[in-house]
């Protein structure tokens, strides 16, 4: 008698930005549908990863042995050909692992760098879902690419005309992936050509977020016409703050006991996701800023890199440290005092967010940085760095109207234009409506997610698909 219960594997690639929903959506699944699940966690560094992966103690987690790829592969390749690589030499461990498990596996889930994986989970008879950790919007780009007229792609690119995605917004030239600045590689339209192939599409998103962009993965002429399985909307899949009844304050941070001694959302918290790096100049434009702005802030600081928009990718909470004070404007810190408060490396963002002292966030747009903020009720100041970051910019300050977005001039945007950006979010009117789309926004999420909720229920129809497979395959043999 094969169990109905299914099993789903899910397999993060490497970056606190693909684990953290990741996690969350295991625990989602575990909790609200009753799956088993397993999430094998892919490292490059330890560091920061045990402590986020104890807090789901509910979920079967598997360490994947790490392996160094810097030695294999060329000094300048980037960072998503090292998250490739490093996925490629985990699949001997997860083969021999999930040959194994009993219950026997029947659903693997894998983040955008995780297709590779595929010919395995066929192999086993599993079904195969790509959970974009991103919006509805580059998943669309994502799914079309296949499918993208070459000439328009050209244009694209050398003309820097628009790119047309069907039922969506174009994507300007000025807001474009880095992968669009020359001509598309094979690789990546192979990757592409799987994700389109899979048996399900997960995204974390909602309809209200993404009114069109939803539409169209979901119905207008994307799915069926492009993609194999259906494409479920699951969002916002973002983590929350719970205090166990048993956990004291003890462990607190800093930061969130001085957050307690400021008025209510008089505070903009600045922060670029788990990679994000800057210049040493633009670190000094944006020290200044704050403190032109004459706004209260908490900002992660990280060490400066030149030439290197996500520069801590790869080694998250250990970059920043005692250097500190040398690389910020001389006095900053003694001006500032009272004011202000730099962490370095690595903050609680989610309890940031979360705190009604916290009015604002200063973000380079990662997706769960943007979902955790909306989730929140906090405006955001748009500064997107690298990958989809410039296209969520845009949509959040032009579609969605919960953000401003700074703009450079020369490679740098200067400490002019970063207070005045902070003061329209945190003090004029506009910052106003902003909150309140922001909260009106967290509304409809949380319904999103809520028993019954379009979510849940897209979560409830990826079940079902798992228990008629289980029902199909009772006499399935793994090789
Ligand atoms: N994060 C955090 N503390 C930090 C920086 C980041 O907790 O100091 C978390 C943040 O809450 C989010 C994730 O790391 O869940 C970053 O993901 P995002 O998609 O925003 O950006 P990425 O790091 O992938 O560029």
């Amino acid at each position: 008698m094969v169990s109905t219960k299914p099993h789903a594997i899910l397999l993060p690639s490497p970056g606190m930005g693909h684990l953290i929903p990741m996690l969350e959506l295991g625990n989602r699944l575990l909790t609200h549908h009753s799956f088993h699940v397993t999430v094998f966690v892919v490292t490059t560094t330890t560091s920061g990863i045990l402590k986020l992966t104890s807090k789901y103690d509910n979920l079967n987690i598997i360490l994947v042995p790490s392996h160094d790829v810097s030695t294999e592969l060329e000094p300048n390749r980037s960072v998503e050909d090292r998250i490739v690589s490093t996925m490629l030499h985990s699949l001997p461990f997860l083969r021999s692992q999930m040959l194994s498990m009993n219950p026997s596996p029947s659903l693997l889930i894998v983040d955008i760098f995780g297709v590779l994986a595929f010919p395995l989970a066929r192999d086993l008879g599993m079904l195969t879902s790509v959970f974009f950790t991103t919006n509805a919007w580059l998943s669309a780009l994502t799914i079309y690419l296949p499918f993208m007229d070459k000439e328009m792609q050209r244009r694209h690119t050398n003309n820097h005309e628009p790119l047309f995605i069907p039922g969506c917004q174009p994507v300007r030239f000025k807001d474009t992936l880095e992968v669009f600045l020359s001509p598309v590689e094979e690789d990546l339209l192979k990757a592409a050509k799987e994700i389109v192939a899979a048996d399900g599409i997960l995204i974390n998103t909602w309809q209200d977020l993404e009114p069109a962009a939803t539409k169209a993965v979901r119905e207008h002429g994307i799915l069926g016409r492009f993609t194999k399985g259906s494409v479920y909307p699951v969002g916002p899949i973002v983590r929350t703050v719970e205090l166990k009844p048993d956990q004291d304050h003890v462990d607190r941070h800093a930061v969130l006991n001085w957050l307690d001694r400021q008025p209510g959302e008089s505070v903009i918290y600045v922060s670029f996701g788990s990679g994000g790096t800057m210049s040493e100049g633009q670190m000094r434009e944006l020290a200044f800023g704050l403190e032109l702005s004459q706004q209260r802030f908490v900002w992660v600081v990280r060490a400066p890199k030149e030439g290197d928009a996500c520069g801590s990718f790869f080694d998250v909470t250990n970059n920043g440290g005692e250097e500190t004070v040398g690389y910020l404007p001389e006095g900053f810190l003694r001006r500032t005092e009272g004011v202000g408060v730099v962490v370095p490396a690595w903050a609680p963002q989610i309890e940031i967010l979360g705190h009604p002292a916290t009015g604002g966030f200063v973000t380079h747009c990662g997706w769960n940085s943007v979902l955790e903020s909306v989730m929140n009720g906090v405006p955001m100041v748009a500064w997107p760095l690298y990958a989809e970051q410039k296209m969520n910019g845009f949509m959040l300050s032009a579609e969605v109207g919960v953000a401003v977005r700074v703009e450079e001039e020369g490679g740098v945007v200067c400490r002019e234009r970063v207070a005045a950006a902070v003061r329209r979010v945190m003090v004029d009117e506009e910052g106003l409506a902003m909150r309140n789309k922001a909260k009106e926004l967290k509304v409809s999420g949380e319904n999103a997610l809520s028993k019954f909720g379009s979510s849940y229920k897209s979560l409830c129809e990826i079940r079902k698909d798992c228990e008629l497979r289980l029902l199909g395959c009772e006499g399935r043999s793994v090789s």
